[in-house]
């Protein structure tokens, strides 16, 4: 009896070892990757009390996107008295979005509620409003917000309009960008976007509105129109959409409206000679004949000037002709653009005061504001010659984040007496933030992707990979850098539900 007994024992002991051992790995590797060991460390700290906290700093950050949030996560909140300000109350994990659009995964996945965030910086009274910045009075330290509120407010005022002020000691501008338009006639009052979470969904709701009016006895004098689908922009947002758009087309429309499939165009316009300029030529190549094969029509070297409600005018760069593409469905991605309150203040600062960009605010290498002393910025709004890229705002904001938790006690000091030099000598000898990167992924299609690690150094022989093993890389990276375990098990579901069952053709 006992000589069977024990392997038995034995075995399930090594069982519980192995899950317990392979959990450890993927806990620690987790941290180590995304560089979080401090913020581990901290959640085993004592917080400074509520009272306390009162007296402390009035740091006030604007948004909640991957600059803001590893700010948030790094700086020891609880040593500040801490307002977040941001128009949405959650996080979007910005490169899986491209993937919503035909429904291979939904929103809910990549959106994480920035009140978990919140209470985990080890200060659970880091006040949060769901509001927007119109206007930053750097004279007098003040910042003016706006709520737009479909409910209680609008007994209060009648256009449903909160205003209110906030005052600040320091300030951290995290806000972003929105899409660039150049002030193209049309483009706002007829195309989607794809910038936030619910311009996915739009466009799922556009694509599925066209099949479906095309499906209609009375689509068919409108066919041509109905089931172009326009894209303008060759970077990685135009890209990766096309290329979403190339699969549901291939599979759910294959299934479900076999009768149009044919009748389907996917059509990309790009103003360069190339789309994705930011990667090494052989990817670029390598993307173009994919589309190539994919049917997708890449047009570069045209310049999109105006959009009706049925047509985008395009004008040939090298022949100068103009003319005329119908559309069922536009999506614009043409780049990104500074929000109009981060004009406003890159002009009260002005240019002789080191504002000398026209495309966001100029901060030095500690991601200070020039010609500011207690203003920050990081991400897409700040221009430190860098990319406007998830990988640089989440990176500056891990910077500054350690830059304000190590010099948390000075400013307190400079508060409390007046005199915040200290601070100030603190910053001029930190070290600079240094920007460390770490490769470019995108999505083209048919479980392919491409990744250039290299920054367009054409000569590496190493460093850049295409196609289905990338795919592979691709989802990897993307599942660790996705932020909460909920949403790497939704993401996991959601992949997999796709592969089985297909996308959802419902209109939501
Ligand atoms: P955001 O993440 O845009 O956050 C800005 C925050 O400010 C938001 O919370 C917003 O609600 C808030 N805000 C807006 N207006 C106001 C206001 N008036 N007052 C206060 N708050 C405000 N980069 C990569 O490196 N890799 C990728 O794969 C990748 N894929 C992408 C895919 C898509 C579809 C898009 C659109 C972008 C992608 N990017 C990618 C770029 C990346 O998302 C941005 O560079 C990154 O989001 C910039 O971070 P941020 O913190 O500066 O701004
Ligand atoms: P982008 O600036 O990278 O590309 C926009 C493209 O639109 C440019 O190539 C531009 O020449 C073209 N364009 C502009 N106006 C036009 C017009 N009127 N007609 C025709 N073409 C026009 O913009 P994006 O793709 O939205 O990306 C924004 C930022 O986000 C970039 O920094 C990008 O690297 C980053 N991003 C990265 C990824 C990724 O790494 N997978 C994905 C999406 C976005």
């Amino acid at each position: 009896m006992s000589t069977v007994a024990a392997p038995k024992k034995e075995r399930k002991y090594f069982k519980t070892k192995l899950f317990l051992g392979l959990f450890a790995v993927i806990f620690i590797g987790d941290i180590a990757i995304n560089d979080d060991w401090d913020t581990q460390l901290d959640k085993f700290r004592p917080n400074i009390s509520d009272e306390e906290r009162a007296k402390r700093p009035k740091v006030v950050i604007l948004g909640t996107g991957w600059g803001a949030l590893s700010v948030i996560r790094k700086m020891r909140a609880d040593q500040f008295d801490v307002t977040v300000v941001s128009p949405r109350n959650y996080f979007l994990f910005t490169p899986l979005l491209p993937s919503t659009c035909a429904g291979a995964i939904d929103t809910r996945c990549i959106i994480e509620p920035i009140r978990d965030f919140c209470a985990r910086a080890n200060a659970s009274s880091v006040k949060f409003f769901e509001a927007e910045c119109t206007n930053i009075d750097s004279a007098n330290n003040k910042i003016k917000c706006k709520r737009n509120s479909q409910n209680y407010y609008r007994e209060i005022s009648k256009k449903g309009i909160d205003e209110f002020e906030l005052e600040y000691d320091y300030l951290v501008v995290a806000c972003g960008t929105e899409s660039a338009t150049f002030g193209i006639p049309g483009v706002r009052e007829h195309a989607l976007f794809m910038k936030e979470a619910p311009d996915g969904k739009r466009l799922r709701g556009r694509i599925i509105d066209s099949l479906e009016s095309a499906n209609m006895p009375t689509g068919q004098k409108d066919l041509d129109r109905l089931l172009n689908f326009v894209v303008v922009g060759g970077g990685p947002t135009g890209v990766e959409c096309a290329a979403e758009l190339h699969d549901f087309v291939k599979q759910e429309v294959s299934q479900f409206f076999p009768h149009l499939k044919a009748k389907i165009n996917i059509t990309l316009i790009e103003a360069q000679s190339n789309v994705l300029s930011m990667f090494s030529k052989s990817l670029v190549d390598y993307t173009e004949e994919k589309f190539r094969r994919s049917a997708i029509d890449v047009k570069t070297r045209t310049l999109v000037t105006g959009v009706d409600d049925k047509d985008v005018t395009v004008k040939s760069l090298d022949t100068g002709e103009l003319s005329k593409i119908p559309y069922g469905t536009l999506l614009w991605a043409s780049g990104v653009a500074s929000r109009p309150f981060v004009k406003d203040l890159m002009k009260k600062i002005g240019k002789e005061n080191g504002q000398t960009s026209p495309r966001a605010l100029v901060v030095d290498e500690k991601c200070r504001v020039k010609g500011s002393d207690n203003i920050f910025a990081i991400g897409d709004c700040a221009f430190m010659g860098l990319p406007p890229t998830a990988q640089v705002a989440g990176q500056q904001g891990k910077y500054l984040g350690r830059l304000l938790r190590n010099g948390g006690e000075l400013m307190y000091q400079g508060k409390k007496s007046g005199n915040d030099e200290a601070f100030t000598n603190y910053l001029d000898d930190a070290t600079a933030f240094g920007y460390n990167h770490m490769g470019a992924f995108a999505y083209l299609g048919d479980n392919s992707a491409i990744a250039d690690f290299t920054n367009k150094n054409e000569d590496s022989k190493f460093g850049k990979s295409a196609g289905v093993g990338t795919y592979i890389l691709w989802r990897s990276v993307y599942f660790t850098k996705l932020l909460s375990f909920r949403n790497r098990v939704l993401v996991t579901m959601n992949w997999g539900f796709t592969e089985i069952f297909g996308r959802d053709t419902s209109r939501r």
